[in-house]
Parts: C-alpha cells; structure tokens; sequence
C-alpha cells in the first residue's frame, strides 16, 4: 500500500517513520518532507498551503491514503478537495477543522456544549475590546482567534497592555496578518496536559497524553516556540482523569461537532490546564502536536494504519490502541535566535552517517530516533533549514532513562548557535 504524508517536520517524520513499521505500507511519500524524511520516503517538493498543488500530486500520485501533518492544508480545505475527488484521507474537514483554525469558534463551541473552558469574551473591533475589558482581573490573555503557529497568546499584567496587545492583532503587526477577531480569556493557573484523542465522527478513543514544554527558556521562561520538548509517560494522569477527558472534553466535542453537522474525524488534541475549579480547555487542535507526536509515536505499538483507517471507517470504537508501558522523551535542538530571527544552512555534524538505510527493518528495534523538524540536503550533507532542527526522541521504561538516553544521543549533535532546553521532563521528575 502506497501512503502519502503532507508536511515536512518533525511530526511528519515521525509518521513517516511509524508508517515504516506497518506490514501493510509497501511505499511512504512525503511532500515536502525534509532532510532526514529523505531517507525514509520519496519527498515530492510542494507548498503545503497550495490546494491545488497538493490535489495535483495526489492526483498523479494515487496514493491508496493520504495522511494530513499540518493545520494549513487542514484548514484550506485539503480533506474535502481529496474526498470529493474519490480519494482516502485522514484529518478533519475545512469545517471541523475550525476547533483549531478559529478559537472564536471554539469557543463558542464549548459554550454551546457544556465544555469546561476559561471565561472569554470575543472582540471584532478595537472599542469592543475597550469595553469588554474591564469585566475581566488581571493577568488576561488575549488570543488571536486565528492560525498564529504559537504566537497568537499574549498574556497581559495590565488592562492598557491587553489593549496594546488586541490593537497589534488586529492592525497586523504582531502576526503579519491582520486578524478578524480577538479573544479575552481569564488567566488559569495550574499544570498543562495535552490529551490525544482518535476520532472517527462518532466515537472518541484515547491515544495518549503529553507534557510539552513551550518556553524557550530553561525553567519554563522566555519567549513562547512551537515547543522545545516534549514527554509521555504512563502517570501523566491517572485512569480516572484520562477517562474523565474522554468522556467531558473529546468525546462531547464528537458528539457536538456531529450534531452541529460538521462530523469530526481525526486526532483532536485537547490542550488542557488543571486549574483549582478543575481541568479545562485551553485550546483544540486538529491533528498531532509538534514535538509531542515523536515522543508518543515512539510508544505507539499499535499498527498507524489501523488508527487511520479506523477513524475514515467510522470504527474507532473497536480499536484498541495500546502504547508501550514507561515513558518517552523529545528534546528539541533548535536554531541559534530562534523562535526569534535565526540563520539556516549551518552543517549538523555528529549525525548517525547511516541515514540511508533499511528503514523499516531499523524502525522496528530502535527506541532512540533523531527526526528531522527543519533541516535539508544540500551539496550531500544535511543542513540547518528551520527554527526547530532535531526532535531527539526516546522510550524507556521509566521518564529519567529516556532523558538519560535522548540527551546523550543529542551530545555527539551539534551544529552553529544550536540551542536546546536541559530541563524537560522536570516537572515529572520533581
Ligand atoms: P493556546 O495556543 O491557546 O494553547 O495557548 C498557548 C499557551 O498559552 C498555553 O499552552 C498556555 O501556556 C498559555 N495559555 C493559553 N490560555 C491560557 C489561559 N487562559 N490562562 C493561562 N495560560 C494560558
């Protein structure tokens, strides 16, 4: 079976690699993949938000399943395009897809649900915002409701900066795109969970939940990224609250989604804050999270196949997903600057020089996995090519041997300005 993977980072690696291991997969294609997908898959160049592009080389392709990486396909329509045209694919409609792509939906959404949230109120215009203010304490977070790639959350210690804050999104200057709406939200506090649900329009089923660690700065300080790290680990919640999220938050979005007309089918990350009045959402997304994808892929011993093809089948409700017992770890090593400006096509030395390899054989035993975010081939040696480079990603039985084991592989890595953070995983290790 032929399998085409769109996007080209680190959680697109890791499917990839995951696909390998399935005994039906006889083919994966990447487009655009990157560097190190290279050596798994044939990578088909291609801008990931051109529609038509992407139609086209599914076209020529004929892939037996298209599996979709990233939001921007997801959110200009790729699923519905590829359906209409006869093809499989994985991922959320244009209009399911909304849970991630306009949080100003969302919103109302978990409203409409009962789906615990933070208090919010949603602005059009700047005077909106000035009047909706005051009824909300400080901190508060103002959201873009729109696609921001983790720039879009600004948390404010003043009414005036919340303001400041509202005007550059919507004027344009703080995203580059000038945003339609904006989102006041109540400041939670309290431990960060990311919970990965499998949908298939009607049934909601548990994959796993993570920690990410989104701060650039050790300690969690600094500048928010796309995520510096990640872990997975059988006691990141208890069975209790994992089936509490099942049932109150993904499970109650299946039902609310089919029952608003726009079915949801795919992986819904839950991105949820335990506060003192208890868990609630922080954020939906649509597909897999980057990093927290290659720690759990790692620890996936079901067959890849079997989830994609149990949510476009409508039989999620008789899989059983069963991942490996202890923990997994991704340490991201990213680019000197970054999430501020950066400079690409620096040399990554110390990379395993077996890159081009019987990688189905490889991905069955190995249980350390260098993925590729941002890097590409260039005169024969990989090179730098993005603000996330490397997601250094390992399982073990417990949470300190899989950190003992990605940090020494990331040790022999370096490359110019390279920058990774030394604490993930502290907080379940404290
Ligand atoms: P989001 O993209 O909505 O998940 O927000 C990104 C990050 O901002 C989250 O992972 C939290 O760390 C933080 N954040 C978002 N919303 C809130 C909130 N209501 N209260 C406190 N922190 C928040």
């Amino acid at each position: 079976m032929k399998v085409l993977v769109i996007g080209g980072g680190g959680r697109e690696h890791a499917i990839v690699w995951a696909l390998l291991k399935s005994p039906q997969v006889t083919e994966v294609l990447c487009a655009p993949g990157n560097g190190g997908i290279s050596a798994l898959a044939r990578c088909i160049p291609c801008d990931p938000g051109n529609l038509q592009e992407l139609v086209n080389i599914v076209a020529i392709e004929q892939p037996a399943l298209t599996v979709i990486g990233p939001e921007l396909p997801l959110s200009i329509g790729i699923v519905d395009e590829l359906t209409k045209r006869g093809h499989r694919v994985f991922g959320p409609t244009q209009g399911a897809a909304q849970l991630e792509t306009s949080k100003a939906f969302a919103k109302e959404f978990m409203q409409r649900h009962a789906i615990p949230t933070a208090e919010y109120g949603i602005c059009t215009t700047l005077a909106q915002v000035r009047e909706e203010l005051p009824s909300f304490a400080v901190p508060i977070v103002v959201k873009a409701s729109g696609l921001a790639a983790g720039k879009g959350v600004v948390i404010c210690e003043t009414h005036l900066q919340a303001e400041a804050a509202a005007a550059e999104m919507f004027s344009g200057s703080l995203l580059g795109t000038t945003e339609e709406a904006v989102v006041l939200e109540e400041f939670l506090t309290g431990e960060e969970l990311s919970f990965f649900a499998l949908c298939d329009g009607t049934h909601a089923i548990e994959i796993a939940s993570a920690q990410d660690h989104k701060r650039i700065g050790e300690g969690d300080t600094g500048p928010n990224t796309g995520g510096m790290g990640a872990y997975s680990t059988d006691g990141i919640a208890t069975p209790a609250m994992r089936s509490w999220l099942l049932h109150n938050v993904a499970q109650k979005v299946v039902d609310g989604m089919r029952s608003e007309g726009e079915p949801f089918k795919g992986i819904l990350f839950c991105g949820i804050m335990m506060s003192p009045r208890g868990p609630m959402v922080l954020e939906f997304n649509t597909r897999f999270g980057d990093p927290e994808t290659e720690a759990i892929l790692l620890r996936l011993e079901t067959d890849i196949l079997d989830l994609f093809n149990a949510s476009i089948d409508a039989t999620a409700n008789q899989l059983t997903i069963n991942m490996r017992p202890g923990a997994s770890v991704c340490i991201v090593a990213a680019s000197g600057g970054y999430p501020g400006k950066y400079a690409s096509g620096k040399p990554i030395s110390g990379l395993p020089d077996n890159l081009i390899r019987d990688a189905r054989d490889k991905a069955k035993e190995e249980d350390i996995v260098i993925f590729h975010s941002g890097t590409a081939i260039k005169d024969g040696k990989i090179v730098t090519a993005g603000g996330r480079v490397l997601a250094i990603s390992a399982a073990a039985p417990d949470l300190q041997t899989a950190l003992d084991k990605a940090y020494s592989e990331l040790a022999k890595i370096s490359f110019e300005g390279m920058q990774f953070r030394r604490d993930i995983g502290h907080r379940a290790l404290r």
